[in-house]
């Protein structure tokens, strides 16, 4: 039976080693708890880093066997490994890069050269594990590269990646000498979960500026197959937090804390030591409130947890000396014998004493300059069980989309940060619960189980879909049924796309006019009685009149702006508005003037930039920054920006072949429909088809045809057969 494989760079364990003896224990994080429900289950497995580096055989041997018990594999790391893999690229390249600390990021081509080889390895253990039908779900920025290359062994492969910090926007992203590397990487997934919008956006602006990919409404297809990206915000194990507050062990501890504490207002800051989280920041800020609300002093007090991390970096034990200095210098400054301004712990507590930290204070502050989400603000939610507290967040933190009756602040304002800290103070009681209560109920319904099953949801979606698109390439046998089908039909109409389905490209336009086999095709066709042959075509209705005036056809200009039926001249299908050119025009021609080669097309209804004699590779450049640009000022506005080969066409909305193929489909009682089309314009055709027709797609894409061929000759085949006895 198929399984699901998590991996991830830490397994959800701890090992640790008493006089030689080794032992595992469960690690209790969010992300454990919420895929338990998966890795659990039968054969499913965690693949990742048990957290120590082991070099004994024997010891190694006997973890993989202990880990196998608890559905788990392990990927050993060396010491060497660890430093240069997890504390060096991941931590000090990628980790400064995606949370716009670059001043930070250390570039390093040993470094990536680890980062490389770890993911490779990671890559060799799992193939051992997958089997046809597998689905995986890869965690977070240390695996970067793995998707592609599971997918490099296993094509077929179900593959969902998640982020958990945040992406960058590609003004940050781009600094990263290996950027379309570990793009590509990323890209091997079938799905990706970002978790916030906006970091989905940061993602999908990479890849159509450094991959040349475009997307549609976060679809993307890579390597003719479909991938999909969505913001899915992780949420807490809401229940567990709840629960734990509830705990006579929390309820003793709070008394036990409080006692000692004294009557002062809490509030509270519970971060690991990292420079995103903003700590001397706030402490700084703190510092200031005192100044400024001297009626406060020894009423309130901050409640500092900073959790050990990462503190044999330089830049990490720097933080860490800065915290030391501000948390003396305002104690020094303000503390009186039975007053502590600032509480200040410097290790990491267990879950009973958090839910009772959680419990007593008035007021958490959560005030990172970056933050992917943030679990201590939804745990403080979710712990305050009398709904008494008031949250304030920073707009920097992935959490703050779905937390808006928190105080948002932005973290470098440091007035509004002691505003806040005022208003937080004196806010009524009913205030409180009111805001509380809205923001206890969002994280109830969203909570760690509910992400789990919407990201799988969306996994199995993405490769449904990825089914739906495949098309079935048109053998002989196939071939055959449509001729019979078409011999036996009393009335046919046949759509034709022109360019890449009846011909081949063309770097000069005017060559692609019928030639003589194509001719004699089409007068064949147009000739017999029951066929209603339609080309349906994105170029202008001028070239098409002329090259096909001498034909008994019908014709769809421009993707559908134009129509002319038998016997009658070219006719516009709605009345559609036209007063947006002269903007986008005015765009265009300034990408023209900086672009040697390029020139702008003036179509009825739309504008199009080509590029195809543009020095290779400056015409890719150009076009994506235009791209990007085009999507900007065509927001809300009922525009559409559609690639093509080595062009651009903006055009309205309203205007798509599909519509202009319903039209003739509406009036029509043929017993025999067809639609041949090359490329993504001629999707809509394809969608457009009544279920009993023949579509076909030139090409290999993914598409909404039914039947593919490899070719135009395969098309101009099987229109000539139609018309041989
Ligand atoms: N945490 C903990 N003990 C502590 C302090 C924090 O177990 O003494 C936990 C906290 O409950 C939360 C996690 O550490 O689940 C921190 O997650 P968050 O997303 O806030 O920050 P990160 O460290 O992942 O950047």
């Amino acid at each position: 039976m198929p399984k699901t494989i998590i991996v991830s760079n830490r397994l959800p364990v701890k090992i640790s080693e008493e006089n030689g003896k080794l032992s595992s224990k469960p690690s209790e994080g969010g992300l454990a708890t919420g895929l338990g429900s998966i890795y659990k289950q039968g054969d499913n497995i965690w693949v990742g880093w048990p957290g120590m580096a082991l070099t004994k055989g024997t010891h190694k041997k006997e973890v993989t066997r202990d880990l196998r018990k608890q559905n788990m594999k392990p990927v050993f790391l060396t010491a060497a490994e660890i430093e240069d893999f997890y504390e060096g690229f991941s931590n000090e390249t990628l980790w400064p890069n995606f949370h716009y600390f670059n001043q930070f990021a250390v570039y390093d081509e040993e470094l990536w050269k680890a980062y490389q080889k770890v993911n490779r390895k990671f890559a060799k253990e799992l193939d051992d594990v997958i089997e046809p039908g597998d689905t995986l779900w890869v965690h977070d920025y240390q695996l970067l590269l793995l998707p592609q290359m599971i997918r490099e062994h296993n094509p077929r492969s179900t593959i969902g990646f998640f982020l958990h910090i945040p992406f960058p926007s590609y003004e940050s992203f781009r600094l990263l000498p290996w950027r379309r590397e570990l793009l590509e990487g990323m890209l091997g997934s079938d799905f990706l979960g970002f978790h916030t919008y906006d970091d989905m956006r940061h993602f999908l602006s990479s890849v159509s500026r450094l991959a040349g990919l475009g997307n549609e409404n976060g679809k993307i297809t890579v390597d003719n197959r479909l991938v999909m990206a969505d913001a899915l915000p992780m949420g807490i194990d809401y229940d567990k937090y709840a629960e734990s507050a509830a705990s006579p062990d929390t309820l003793a501890r709070e008394v036990r804390y409080r006692t000692s504490i004294g009557d002062v207002k809490l509030i509270l800051s519970i971060d690991r030591l990292d420079y995103s989280k903003g700590i001397p920041q706030r402490l700084r800020a703190f510092e200031t409130f005192l100044d400024m609300y001297p009626d406060f002093r020894e009423k309130v007090s901050i409640f500092m947890v900073v959790v050990p991390s990462r503190d044999t970096v330089p830049k990490y034990r720097q933080l860490k000396e800065e915290i030391d200095l501000l948390v003396g210098h305002i104690n020094g400054k303000y503390a009186r014998l039975n007053w502590t301004p600032v509480h200040y712990f410097y290790r990491s507590f267990p879950l009973n004493a958090l839910s009772a930290f959680y419990r007593m204070s008035q007021v958490a502050l959560v005030t990172p300059m970056r933050d992917g989400m943030n679990l201590v603000c939804k745990e403080y939610i979710a712990s305050k069980l009398d709904k008494k507290g008031v949250l304030i967040l920073s707009e920097m933190a992935g959490s703050s989309k779905e937390l808006s009756d928190a105080i948002l602040i932005n973290p470098n304002n440091i007035n509004q940060l002691i505003e806040a800290m005022h208003t937080a103070l004196t806010m009524p009681e009913d205030e409180q619960v009111k805001h509380m209560d809205i923001m206890q109920r969002s994280l109830k319904r969203y909570n760690i189980h509910h992400w789990v099953s919407l990201f799988m949801e969306r996994l199995e979606y993405v490769k449904k879909s990825q089914e739906a698109l495949r098309t079935k390439l048109l053998d002989e046998g196939l071939t055959n049924q449509i001729i019979g089908s078409y011999k036996k039909s009393k009335e046919r109409l046949i759509f034709l796309d022109y360019d890449g389905t009846l011909t081949g490209f063309n770097l000069d336009p005017d060559e692609s006019k019928p030639d003589e086999e194509l001719k004699s095709i089409l007068k064949k066709l147009t000739k017999d009685k029951k066929n209603n042959i339609v080309i349906i075509s994105g170029r202008s209705r001028d070239t098409l009149e002329a090259w096909l005036s001498e034909f008994n056809l019908e014709i769809v200009a421009e993707h559908g702006a134009w129509i002319r039926r038998h016997g009658e001249k070219f006719k516009t299908v709605t009345k559609i508005a036209n007063n947006w050119k002269s903007e986008i025009l005015k765009v265009m021609e300034g990408y023209v003037n900086l672009t040697p080669g390029s020139f702008v097309e003036h179509k009825d209804y739309s504008l199009v930039w080509h590029y195809r004699k543009v020095e290779t590779g400056l015409g890719e450049i150009r076009t994506r920054e235009l791209i990007s640009h085009m999507k900007y000022i065509t927001t809300n506005r009922n525009l559409h920006v559609m690639e093509g080969d080595k062009v651009l066409e903006v055009k309205s909305s309203e205007i798509n072949k599909g519509k202009g193929a319903s039209v003739i489909l509406d009036k029509s009682k043929a017993d025999f429909i067809m639609a041949c089309g090359d490329d993504s314009t001629d999707e809509d055709t394809f969608k457009a088809m009544p279920q009993n027709s023949y579509t076909i797609k030139v090409g290999s894409a993914a598409s909404a045809a039914k039947y593919s061929v490899t070719s135009f000759y395969d098309i101009r085949d099987l229109l000539r057969k139609f018309t041989e006895r």
